[in-house]
């Protein structure tokens, strides 16, 4: 009996998606139109595909939401879990207790990450970790006499997660409009996307003026009003915003002239989404802290935190006492073990090494053959995370291409048919983006790539058919 007929045995499809609509309230989701159409109820994953619920197979290009870096179905994850479950399910950190688990994933953590960090907060999630963050530097720098350092500096169109300090952080314009957010002290500068703002200049040209947005910013607010700057070193859900190689560096030279602490969020970068365990080592910077979640348990079980550097914990440990922060499942045994089996899955089967050495490259060369496709008007990639733009005529350079209305919604078709036909390709205006799990191997990269270029055909004819082209 194959899969797919198993599968369509055990569940009841319509039954769940009648449930489903009725009580399950989802993230980010209109639920009238999914009242409409009904959940793809997702059951079971091995490697990089999933099947659902009708037995249908599909290719996962965005690692469930970026986070499932070593693939479904690793047997020896959830062996460790079962085996802390059954030793000690939970134990608090608070009031001076620690766990066995939680103590060995702080140190490894260390040991992988760059020099500068000796020290780990743990969290639930990545929104929690920028949560601490915020409350971090403004209780550095009231440890450090300057109280007035409060304003944190982010960017239009990034993401750092969903709670009130989070979605603040965030530059997503939606997310502010509900809610009244961002709360006071938080101010945004444009983003490095070339594509968009780098009109007459080279991308190294821009990187530069890019990065110079943080120094106006910093010089129009006062330097002794800035506690950080934070930022994704490469954007992941603003659309795989891939700066150029100039703008890292930059901003470090910026954040050292005016001592401004740096955060970078690596949720999405970290644990070798872009072919090195931070993303941070990548572009050349020194941050004073790390937000990190998704790939350290590649999303087994949820974890987030921060890893804390030296002239931060330094302050905070020596300084500080109490700092009034926390949270029930910091440092959760079970998801530590889940953590430091996911890690050890990485290491020994080198899959950070081979994505930075065979399969990034790979997966580089071949997404940007899609850039022949006569609706791709730019098509790159860094590591494991690429992006194309879908444009109605291309140009000599990409600032000459023509975009599609944003209300033809041509993404969204895009992402229709991609889903129709057994890939995972999401959709962030007309931004078609991918995170593969790191397990991919150049056999799965020619089969994805078979299936977006397939499915960009499809697109194609339906657009011509609609008179959109
Ligand atoms: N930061 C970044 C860069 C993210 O991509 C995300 C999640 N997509 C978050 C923070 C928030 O993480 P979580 O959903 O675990 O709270």
């Amino acid at each position: 009996v194959s899969q797919g007929a198993q599968q369509q045995e055990l569940y009841d499809t319509r039954a769940l998606q009648k449930l489903d609509s009725a009580h399950y309230m989802h993230p980010f989701t209109d639920h009238q139109e999914l009242a409409a159409k009904g959940a793809r109820v997702m059951v079971r994953g091995e490697g990089i595909y999933l099947w659902d619920s009708e037995g249908k197979k599909i290719l996962d290009g965005m690692s469930g939401l970026w986070c499932v870096n070593v693939g479904y179905g690793r047997t020896s994850i959830s062996e460790a879990v079962y085996r802390q479950m059954e030793t000690l399910p939970f134990y608090n950190s608070f009031f001076n207790t620690t766990n066995v688990p939680a103590v060995r994933l702080a140190a490894l953590l260390v040991e992988l990450s760059p020099p500068q960090f000796n020290h780990v907060f743990f969290t639930g999630s990545g929104s929690e970790g920028n949560d601490t963050n915020l409350r971090m530097v403004r209780r550095y720098w009231e440890l450090m006499g300057c109280p007035e350092r409060q304003t944190i500096i982010s960017r239009h169109n990034a993401y750092h997660g969903s709670t009130v300090a989070g979605s603040s952080l965030g530059g997503m314009g939606g997310m502010h409009a509900q809610g009244g957010l961002p709360v006071p002290g938080i101010v945004h500068i444009g983003q490095p996307n070339y594509v968009e703002a780098g009109r007459g200049m080279t991308e190294d040209q821009f990187g530069l003026a890019a990065a110079g947005w943080l120094e106006a910013k910093i010089l129009e607010l006062g330097a002794d009003k800035v506690a950080a700057f934070i930022g994704e070193p490469v954007q992941g859900a603003g659309g795989v915003i891939i700066p150029p190689a100039t703008y890292w560096p930059e901003i470090q030279r910026i954040c050292d002239q005016y001592g401004v602490l740096l955060i970078a969020d690596e949720v999405i970068c970290g644990f070798g989404r872009l072919g090195a365990w931070f993303g941070s080592e990548l572009m050349g910077i020194r941050p004073d802290l790390i937000t990190f979640a998704k790939g350290v348990t590649s999303g087994y079980v949820p974890l987030g935190g921060v890893l804390v550097g030296d002239r931060v914990a330094d302050v905070l440990i020596e300084k500080g006492g109490d700092f009034n922060h926390g949270f029930t499942y910091s440092g959760h045994p079970v998801a530590c073990a889940a953590a430091l089996e996911n890690i050890r899955i990485l290491l020994d089967e080198r899959l950070v090494e081979q994505v930075a050495q065979s399969t990034g490259p790979y997966l580089k060369e071949r997404f940007a053959s899609l850039a022949d496709h006569p609706l791709v008007g730019y098509a790159d990639s860094c590591g494991f995370v690429a992006g194309l733009n879908l444009v109605r005529k291309k140009g000599a350079v990409v600032h000459d291409c023509e975009a599609f209305k944003p209300e033809q919604g041509v993404g969204m078709i895009c992402r229709g048919y991609m889903f129709g036909n057994g890939m995972i390709m999401r959709a962030v205006g007309d931004r078609m983006i991918i995170a593969p799990p790191l397990v991919m191997t150049k056999a799965q990269i020619d089969e994805m790539i078979g299936k977006i270029r397939f499915c960009l055909d499809a697109t194609l004819a339906d657009l011509q058919a609609r008179g959109w082209m």
